[in-house]
């Protein structure tokens, strides 16, 4: 958002303004009024001091900083949002609801597309802004009668995404597992009137297997505890937790901060609400029919029912589950799985069908979320993707999460100076180039076709039997070894100084170094289902399976794209929509790691303020102007500065500027005047001027 998009219509600004620019124990309110110059000590200082106050918003420019209060704060109620509906931005202290008002201000009076993109690692608070934003809409724009459906229904999509696609983990207790972008519709009232979402990257990886302190989805849980009696039964399913090799491995089934019977009720009212018809629920219900647990071993009735809800015949899935068909010279041959490797063929089966069902729950949601007439909509959207992320070991998921930070990274830097840019064409003042690190080499380095490093992966993915992950390593090494970004451990030596691991690549990304472990990079990037246990499910009785495993798939010859190749694709296309949209952006920082209010690790922080680019940001911001008015409301407030414009102006504004600069004596090197507005270069020469004023 640049600002000529914020419209000044009365004076209150100009008074507030003063509480924008004041600097006292709360610190600033927009990180680009800093005194000394743009160092990550004083940015540090300033995000403390305002945290220390429960001040957890901060602006640089027009981007949001929060900071994770782990606690309630009494700034999210329907007085608030009131207060900051149709405010201007710079009217009330730093908010969510600003940046929201603000985008959908603009919406309205120019009938254009927005978007807010929330970034930040786990736990920052992403999800809960993103949230809270929607209910903003909700509460605060119009509505009729017929609406409070679609209004209801994008809210209540929340619950049943967090339902299937969140989980505990040690870093969060409602930790998002994949990415997600939803737009809102608006009529041309600027009523919300539909809506759509788009996932990214499910972890389906969780069903079968989650770390130490965390757990599956959060669907299981709240399934066996709140779950109907009847409904249990039909399932064939115990209450206890513990029965259950695949929701325990994290030996936390229960969890404190969580109360699954509660959501659980949540979960079946969102799910009426939405419009799942009982046929649509026939995944946990119809076709399978009571059991009497006292006829059959407890193993075998499970399996039972499995079969019942997978509507497959036991024969067939048991031969699929135990066996590999391969073609060998225009004949099929069956072969046995060992023990290994029939357990692997299991959890490959849970795995593709949580990660399918996931998709189809997301297109069931967008059904019901579609407006289905013609009249022309405008919408925002809301990102809620995952951060950066550095783990002690990173794999082919972070490899792919932190490609994303650097795509978003991107454009980031690139519509903040096109905007900067625009905004100086447009006031007519000579444009400089900014000095910044164009990240874009890395991003090359990772997607450019038959060079980047996804390129040659789905290379080796195309040589199974031969290709290892090591020879991925090495075809890296021979490819981009002598990329400035890249790092094996034959050049680590070169290039830091760090020991590197045989099995390691590590990439110099806009954020800083990660080492990647490339051990399962070829088999996950794959994601491959022996093609028997996908003819079974191909061909499964239930409805929902089959919609999800389409018959036509076996039929066509050519390879499914690999992981990384579908979500490179799906990324660019996000990019692409993004791009045609005006921008505002969150950044979400954790305070700590333990969840705790208060407390302000700076360490921590310091990360992430590098992590999220924000040092990087105020740069593009500062390189410029730090500050920049209208001409009428800067002479409105310093008017007194100066005898030939106090108590009144006559002339033109922007004469009476010149006039009033003239007077208080600033530099040419300070500042330049624009078409409509002043500019001014550095923080400390309005500082005096605020300064003079007060006194
Ligand atoms: P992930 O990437 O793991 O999904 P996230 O960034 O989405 O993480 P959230 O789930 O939004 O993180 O936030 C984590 C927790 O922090 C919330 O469950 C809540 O307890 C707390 N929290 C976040 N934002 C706020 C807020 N504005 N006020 C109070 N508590 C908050
Ligand atoms: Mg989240």
């Amino acid at each position: 958002i640049s600002y000529k998009q914020l419209k000044v219509e009365d004076n209150t600004d100009i008074i507030m303004e003063g509480a924008l620019i004041a600097r006292d124990r709360v610190g600033v309110q927009d990180f680009v009024l800093l005194d000394s110059h743009t160092s990550e000590a004083a940015f540090l200082n300033n995000l403390r001091k305002r945290y220390q106050e429960n001040l957890i918003y901060t602006y640089i420019g027009t981007l949001l900083v929060s900071v994770n209060p782990y606690k309630e704060l009494d700034i999210y109620t329907v007085t608030q949002m009131q207060l900051y509906r149709g405010v201007n931005f710079f009217e009330l202290p730093p908010h969510l609801y600003a940046i929201a008002d603000n985008a959908y201000r603009v919406m309205c009076s120019e009938y254009n597309n927005h978007f807010i993109l929330i970034s930040g690692e786990s736990g920052a608070g992403k999800t809960e802004a993103s949230k809270k934003i929607l209910q903003y809409y909700a509460v605060t724009c119009p509505t009729t009668e017929q609406l409070q459906v679609v209004r209801d229904r994008l809210l209540l999509s929340n619950p049943v995404l967090e339902a299937f696609g969140n989980a505990k983990t040690l870093r969060n207790d409602n930790s998002s597992r994949f990415g997600k972008y939803m737009d809102i519709q608006f009529d041309f009232k600027g009523a919300p009137v539909g809506g759509h979402i788009l996932s990214y990257l499910i972890e389906k990886s969780r069903v079968v297997h989650q770390n130490h302190g965390e757990r599956n989805f959060h669907i299981f849980y709240q399934l066996l505890e709140g779950g109907e009696k009847d409904l249990l039964c039909w399932l064939g399913l115990e209450r206890n937790p513990q029965k259950y090799a695949y929701l325990i491995q994290g030996r936390c089934a229960k969890v404190f901060s969580i109360n699954d019977k509660n959501d659980w009720k949540i979960v079946r009212k969102a799910f009426s609400i939405i419009d799942f018809t009982e046929k649509d629920l026939e995944v946990w219900k119809s076709k399978v029919h009571p059991v009497d647990g006292n006829l059959l071993l407890p193993i075998l009735r499970a399996v039972f029912v499995s079969l019942q809800l997978l509507g497959v015949h036991l024969s067939i899935l048991q031969e699929a589950l135990t066996h590999r068909k391969i073609e060998a010279r225009s004949e099929e041959v069956l072969s046995p799985l060992n023990v290994d490797l029939a357990f692997y063929a299991r959890d490959a089966v849970a795995k593709a069908i949580y990660g399918r069902t996931f998709t189809w729950l997301v297109n069931k949601i967008n059904g019901s979320l579609a407006n289905k007439d013609s009249t022309r909509k405008t919408v925002i959207g809301l990102l809620d993707i995952y951060g950066f992320e550095v783990l002690d070991t990173n794999s082919f998921e972070q490899f792919c999460i932190n490609y994303c930070n650097e795509k978003l990274q991107q454009l980031l830097i690139e519509m903040t100076l096109k905007a900067e840019q625009e905004e100086y064409e447009m006031e007519g003042i000579e444009w400089e180039p900014i000095p910044y690190f164009n990240n874009k080499i890395i991003c090359d380095l990772v997607e450019q076709k038959h060079k980047g490093i996804i390129s040659i992966l789905d290379e080796e993915c195309l040589r199974p039997g031969e290709a290892t992950d090591l020879s991925f390593l090495e075809k890296l090494e021979e490819k981009v070894g002598d990329h400035a970004h890249f790092v094996t451990r034959k050049l680590a030596d070169q290039k830091t100084r760090k020991s590197i691991d045989w099995v390691d690549f590590r990439l110099l990304h806009y954020a800083g170094e990660v080492t990647y472990c490339a051990v399962g990079f070829l088999e996950k990037n794959n994601d491959l289902l022996y093609r028997n246990l996908k003819e079974v499910l191909c061909n499964s009785k239930n409805g929902i399976i089959r919609d999800c495993f389409l018959l036509s798939e076996l039929d066509s010859r050519r390879r499914p794209e690999t992981v990384a190749t579908q979500f490179k694709n799906s990324l660019m296309s996000l990019i692409e929509i993004l791009m045609s949209k005006e921008p505002s952006y969150i950044r979400c920082i954790k305070p700590n790691e333990n969840k705790e209010p208060g407390m302000f690790d700076d360490c921590l922080i310091r990360h992430q303020v590098k992590y999220l680019g924000l040092m990087e940001h105020l740069r593009v911001r500062r390189a410029g102007f730090a500050y920049r008015r209208k001409y009428e409301h800067f002479l409105q407030r310093y008017k007194s500065l100066c005898p030939a414009t106090w108590p009144h102006w006559h002339g033109p504004a922007a004469e009476g500027v010149e006039r009033l600069i003239k007077h208080i004596g600033y530099k040419p090197e300070e500042y330049k005047l624009g078409r409509t507005k002043i500019f001014i270069r550095f923080p400390k020469t309005l500082f005096a001027t605020e300064d003079a004023f007060e006194i």
